[in-house]
């Protein structure tokens, strides 16, 4: 009997998962499957890394949930290609289903795995999931995507329509519709790749308590607090917690938090419109900005030893824990650009290896509107002083006191750059490229 193949990837979840519920109704038995991908690990240090670990146990939990529901979960470790290749010469696969995705890297892959299916005559089905709205689906009238935030908001909102909140119900489906395989080759194990297990600090994959959600628009810059915003960010890069669930509970709770929730939307819409972001700034008038090849200030940035409280704090929970809070990445991000006038693209990649939460799309659209170079963008021309940040968002300490020990001791450094310099320098060189890209 031809079977259908469910390929997870950013959706690590059973439940609410729309590409699974549409294998799931396609009339064929169902085998869920993950491929750990060597093209991405190869580029991955061993042995220890947050993120493969996090991949890994919930690859193991959804194979022990899977064979709960009376099914068998496949896991390969290798290209994508080459593991359905193999699987397509000893299984009989009707199709393969799974969830769009929007990231440069994917796209590629995932044409390159549909012309396979093409030429073996097999189905390759993709669902919407990740997002509410993605791709042309919210457009200015001219069919460009929007440049600021506002008006892609508005938009979004007026497009949307009850049912598209809505859950999907692939886990409902399950019962009678997975197939078990007789003999399959056993899981990778993490040791089997090269990793070792990684302790991490990460929030439970449910909802959020609705206290927290109620408040949060006063809480969600309060760095002092260790629960100041959801913390669910990485459950939305993985697919641990579905999307829609969480924009219920804000929709019904709190419309901050859903203009957030769009916010990631938007980004992840820009880059499948815009797949250079990752590499040029948007805007042309700064792309001539002659960025300070300056390896010591950046070691020191990475390190957290600026001299600076706020960005030290946050540079250092960032190395310990994979986790940043909002302001303290704004803070950060733009200390490394406009203070240190550093390429955004050397603190883009820094943030990329430590983020547990990372995620193209959103970290590359919110370093460009930090830069002020992005498809929506920041005034060029803003540079925090990140004092007066400290006092706005730290004002007792309490954040700097718990990542920077040494604060207020002679041990902690002096500031590497005086705040009034390097905004000058950092206005005068943006403003030189932009009036010599504008001229010329
Ligand atoms: C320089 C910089 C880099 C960033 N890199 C990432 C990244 O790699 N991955 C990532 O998930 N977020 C990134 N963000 C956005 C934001 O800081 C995090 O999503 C947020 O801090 C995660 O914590 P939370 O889940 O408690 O967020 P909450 O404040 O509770 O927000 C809920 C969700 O809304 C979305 N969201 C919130 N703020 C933003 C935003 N500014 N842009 C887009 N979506 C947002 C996220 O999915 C978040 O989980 C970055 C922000 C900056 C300034």
């Amino acid at each position: 009997m031809p079977i259908a193949l469910f390929w997870h990837r950013r959706d690590l979840r059973l439940h609410d998962n729309a590409g699974l519920a549409a294998a799931l109704q396609s009339g064929l038995p169902v085998v869920p499957l993950f491929i750990y991908d060597t093209d991405i690990l190869d580029h991955v240090p061993r042995p220890q890394d947050a993120r493969v670990t996090f991949i890994y146990d919930q690859v193991e939990r959804l194979a022990e949930q899977t064979a709960a529901a009376g099914g068998t979960f496949l896991a390969y470790y290798g290209r994508p290609a080459e593991v359905f290749r193999q699987l397509f010469d000893q299984l009989d696969v009707a199709a393969v289903y799974t969830n769009t995705d929007y990231e440069p890297y994917a796209t590629a892959r995932d044409a390159a795995v549909a012309q396979l299916c093409q030429e073996r005559g097999i189905g390759f089905e993709t669902r919407k999931d990740q997002v509410i709205f993605h791709q042309r689906e919210v457009l200015t009238k001219t069919g460009t995507p929007h440049r600021s935030f506002g008006p892609y908001r508005d938009a979004w909102l007026a497009a949307l329509r009850p049912e598209q909140l809505q859950p999907y119900p692939s886990a409902e489906l399950l019962p009678g519709r997975l197939q078990l395989l007789p003999a399959v080759p056993p899981r990778p194990t993490l040791a089997q790749m090269g990793f070792a297990p990684y302790e991490q600090f990460v929030a439970a994959a449910e909802l959020p308590g609705e206290q927290l959600v109620r408040g949060y628009h006063g809480t969600r810059d309060q760095l002092r607090l260790v629960e100041s915003s959801t913390r669910r960010s990485v459950h939305l890069r993985f697919g641990t917690l579905s999307v829609r669930e969480l924009m219920r509970q804000a929709q019904a709770l709190n419309p901050k938090l859903l203009a957030e929730l769009i916010w990631r939307d938007y980004f992840m819409m820009l880059l499948w419109h815009y797949p250079q972001l990752p590499e040029q700034s948007f805007e042309p008038r700064l792309r001539g900005v002659p960025f300070r090849h300056a390896e010591a200030d950046f070691q020191r940035w990475c390190e957290g030893r600026t001299g600076y409280p706020l960005i030290d704090a946050g540079m250092r929970e960032l190395n310990q824990t994979g986790y940043l809070p909002n302001r303290a990445r704004i803070a950060a991000a733009s200390f490394l650009v406009k203070h240190l006038l550093i390429d955004w693209r050397w603190g883009e990649r820094y943030f990329g290896d430590k983020l547990l939460d990372y995620d193209l799309a959103l970290n590359v659209g919110n370093w460009q509107w930090v830069a002020g170079t992005g498809v929506v963008a920041a005034p060029w021309f803003r540079v925090f002083s990140p004092d007066s940040q400290l006092d706005k968002f730290d004002p007792t300490r309490e954040y700097v006191r718990r990542w920077v020990p040494e604060f207020g001791t002679p041990a902690y450094p002096a500031p590497l750059i005086d705040h009034k310099f390097a905004r000058e320098r950092a206005i005068s060189t943006y403003r030189a490229a932009y009036q010599a890209a504008s001229a010329g």
